[in-house]
């Protein structure tokens, strides 16, 4: 792909004029970045379907079809983001947190939720939320925070369940390679770091096409015996649809047999929490100032030190309290995460050491995390990290 700047025309009284502004445009495809291809990039790295049920992740305010100005990345978003997209040009708001939770009945202002939505509305500002989608997946939130802390040996502490589904299939012998390809390339077959995995085997196939048939082997009315591969591959469900296209476009055959089963395996990608090791270890307290310096906090609420020494490291952003059994079945030293309430702190019962550094804190490395990943993608944008302090919290040190 290949971008230049360029002076766009744009339409004015029945004529042209060449646009003071100067935008960015893909000369591959003459195309200006819309706000869609932008949430489309989001949605492959974070699927919607990954969000929780109680979650609202996803476009929120505004149209898709836009051209993106520029990006504004936040945790939150309130008035002052809002205000700050607009004094910096930014028609898109990508956030961790979503500003609309529950449904909104009036839309007369009287609440901040209320307040920011109008805002965005009459200034043109989209504002999309990215939320527990992006705690649920590898290379998301709690990767950020056991990046920060350099854990190593990553994985997600809890993987969810009931994602995975198993197609197989059959094809001749000659055939099956193409027909596996287009499966792979349509992203089944990929399991932990290894991709393009199956399993095929020989057999023979029968069938007998009727008048109306269009046979690609055999004949009308005969029954045809076919030297097959049998093969099958794992995807997750949200990828159903184009895999099975892709099933049906590389295979020769009019009718395509072939079984899609659910699974009721882990996937080690899609879960909540992570954990990891410290390279080292290091004494409990040596962890504590550790933790404090590379999340850039005030102050930590910790349970009772009943580790001399930490190594293994269970975290999650934001509100992880709900993991705290698995934390402690999965060895960890430490659980890092934030929202802890007085009577829950008990339930470190000697057996671990939760670590409360508050909400805000844990995940405002996101902002980071997206900014990457989007000027990764999209090099003709600089997306701007905001710089709104939207923690409701204030410490009196
Ligand atoms: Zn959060």
């Amino acid at each position: 792909m290949f971008f230049a700047f360029a002076a766009i025309p744009l339409p004015q009284n029945n004529c042209f004029y060449f646009s003071e502004r100067i935008q960015v445009i893909d000369l591959e495809g003459f195309k200006m970045t819309t706000i869609q291809d932008i949430t489309h990039f989001l949605e492959q790295l974070a699927p919607l379907t990954y969000q929780e049920s109680y979650d609202n992740a996803g476009l929120i305010v505004g149209d898709a079809q836009q051209t993106v100005t520029n990006i504004l990345i936040s945790l939150d978003v309130t008035e002052a983001v809002v205000e700050e997209a607009v004094a910096k040009n930014c028609n898109l708001i990508v956030a961790h947190h979503p500003i609309v939770f529950k449904g909104l009945k009036k839309l007369n202002g009287r609440n901040y939720v209320e307040r920011t939505v109008i805002k965005a509305i009459k200034n043109d500002v989209t504002i999309y939320a990215i939320h527990t989608n992006l705690d649920n997946v590898t290379g998301g939130v709690n990767d950020k925070i056991a990046e920060r802390l350099g854990l190593q040996r990553v994985k997600i502490l809890a993987p969810k369940s009931d994602i995975l589904l198993k197609l197989v299939s059959f094809a001749p012998v000659a055939d099956a390679p193409k027909v596996l390809e287009a499966l792979h390339d349509a992203g089944a077959g990929q399991i932990g770091n290894y991709d393009r995995c199956s399993f095929s085997v020989e057999g023979d196939g029968t069938f007998r096409p009727n008048d109306k048939a269009n046979p690609y082997i055999g004949s009308a009315n005969a029954i045809e015996t076919v030297r097959e591969q049998r093969f099958e591959v794992i995807f997750p469900a949200y990828l159903q649809t184009k895999v099975l296209n892709a099933l049906k476009n590389a295979h020769p055959y009019e009718e395509v047999a072939y079984y899609v089963s659910a699974l009721q395996n882990q996937y080690q990608e899609v879960g909540a929490g992570a954990i990891g090791d410290l390279e080292t270890p290091l004494l409990a307290a040596e962890f504590l100032a550790m933790l404090k310096q590379a999340m850039n906090l005030n102050v930590i609420k910790h349970t009772a030190l009943v580790k001399e020494r930490v190594q293994k490291v269970a975290v999650c952003g934001g509100a992880g309290g709900f993991l705290l059994a698995d934390a402690i079945r999965s060895g960890a030293d430490v659980f890092v995460t934030a929202d802890y309430k007085y009577h829950e702190y008990f339930d470190a019962d000697g057996r671990i050491i939760i670590c409360d550094i508050g909400h805000y804190e844990s995940e405002v490395f996101t902002k980071e995390l997206l900014q990457q990943y989007i000027s990764r993608k999209f090099v003709n944008f600089a997306p701007i990290l905001s710089e709104t302090n939207t923690n409701p919290v204030s410490y009196y040190i």
